[in-house]
């Protein structure tokens, strides 16, 4: 059984998750650190607050401490666990998944997302059962906080960002946890705020809670209607942005990621950039005229902020909008994306088209092929030789994540679906004739290995 993904531990309520299921993760933890404190906070999902009594039982039997922090967002949390000296974190919140998901998320002392080997160590003691509960009089105790409680955070980005110009700001927080603190950030900034689904709601009626081109069209009427310079808008547990420029338009994630991360080595005279294996080869063209160079790794925003502090970037991020501002903290923070994104706007003096037009925009190509679970790590094991073969002209394979092949003019991923019984395809090309040509060969390659393999 495999409890925890790339993201922590995510499910279906009262289906894959449980309250029991919480109480055993609650006691694993408290087995695990043995000793000390742990902050707790939880998005607005209506399970939320179910999983949040059952996981603090399962701590507090093991004699941990709780600091219940209420509906906060997953960076807040994140940085209040390193800033107030907790031994851990644990966020309640299954992200941009529809109401009906949640989902655990842990992070270390320092702030940190737990990797691959601690969410095992976890899973194996939640497998086995065995928890180490304390005497009756060694119970820890509850501390339940309030929203004042991330004032330091608050102040952390007060401090470190000033803006000149009022700027006009809708705030799209999709009834997630962002409803209460990005508002707020944005007004003490100075800038004309105005707030659209600010309230929570765990049933999320305002939008979905993943912002994307289609959840965010009646955010992208607003912009306009307001006259305002952008549109901000968060997934559930803020750890992820989208954004609206002043004409209206949704902005491609991959185009301002790229264009963030450029800025970033031009203020800091180049370094290095974190993205993962999905993102755009326009990441690449952007970074490399500033100076820097890109590490790519898997999918997920653990790996992510491994290789941040592996690498000592100057920035990562993700194509879905999370991404890691290495001055401040590791966590990917939606809002500090936000705000950081207007500092850089007007350090430019652009708008924000402007700020994404030098971007070169290239055709991406995704396609799925159908396979059996049991096979899929060896068809892409497969693949990879008949790749090479169909590739000579290929610059450069990386197996961080499936089978990557640079190649001349753009770039093949071929990827087994962590969730699905399913091939992933997704191809890049300088041009759509490229792109398609590119998608052609490849997908040949995938069937010829499925076929092999089926033999
Ligand atoms: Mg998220």
């Amino acid at each position: 059984m495999e409890l925890f993904g790339t993201s922590g531990l995510r499910g279906l309520v009262n289906a894959g998750l449980t309250p029991n299921l919480a109480v055993r993760v609650g006691m694993a933890l408290g087995t695990f650190i043995g000793k000390g404190k742990v902050l707790l906070a939880r998005d607005t999902r209506f399970s939320g607050l179910m999983l949040e009594n059952a996981l603090v039982s399962g701590l507090l039997g093991c004699g941990l401490g709780v600091y219940c922090l209420g509906v906060l967002p997953t960076p807040v949390l994140a940085y209040l666990t390193k800033r107030l000296g907790a031994d851990a974190g644990l966020m309640v919140t299954a992200s941009h998944n529809p109401p009906q998901y949640n989902g655990i998320k842990v992070f270390d002392g320092n702030g940190m997302a737990y990797d691959e080997k601690r969410q095992e160590k976890l899973e194996k003691i939640v497998e086995s059962g065995d928890f180490r509960l304390t005497e009756w009089c060694n119970l820890g105790e509850t501390k339940y906080g309030d929203e004042s409680q991330s004032q330091p955070y608050v102040d952390m980005v007060l401090k470190g960002i000033k803006l000149g110009k009022k700027w006009r700001v809708v705030v799209d927080p999709g009834c997630g946890a962002t409803g209460s603190i990005a508002p707020k950030i944005f007004k003490a900034l100075g800038c004309d705020v105005k707030a659209i689904n600010a309230q929570p709601d765990g049933f999320f009626p305002g939008r979905s809670p993943e912002p994307n081109a289609e959840s965010l069209k009646p955010l992208a009427k607003i912009v306009k209607a307001f006259g305002a310079d952008i549109g901000v808008a968060y997934d559930g547990d803020g750890d992820r942005a989208a954004f609206i420029d002043e004409n209206g338009a949704f902005v491609d994630f991959d185009r301002v990621l790229a264009a963030c991360a450029a800025h970033v080595l031009k203020k800091c005279e180049g370094g290095t950039v974190v993205t993962n294996v999905e993102a755009s080869m326009c990441v690449e063209k952007m970074v490399e005229a500033s100076g820097g160079k890109v590490v790519r790794t898997r999918v997920g925003d653990v790996y992510v902020a491994e290789a941040v502090k592996k690498f000592r970037a100057a920035f990562g991020g993700e194509p879905c909008g999370a991404w890691i501002h290495t001055e401040y903290h590791l966590c990917p923070d939606g809002i500090l994306s936000s705000v950081l994104l207007l500092k850089a706007l007007e350090d430019e003096g652009k708008s924000l088209s402007e700020f994404v037009a030098d971007v070169p925009a290239y055709p991406v190509l995704r396609k799925n092929v159908r396979c059996r679970s049991e096979i899929k790590d060896a068809v892409v094991g497969r693949v990879e030789r008949l790749l090479k073969r169909t590739f000579p002209d290929c610059r450069l394979i990386s197996r961080v994540d499936g089978v990557r092949l640079s190649l001349e003019g753009g770039w093949v991923l071929v990827r087994a679906s962590g969730t699905e019984p399913l091939i992933r395809l997704t191809v890049e090309g300088e041009s759509l004739k490229t792109a398609e040509a590119i998608m052609d060969r490849a997908l040949a390659a995938v069937n010829k290995a499925l076929e092999d393999l089926e033999k």
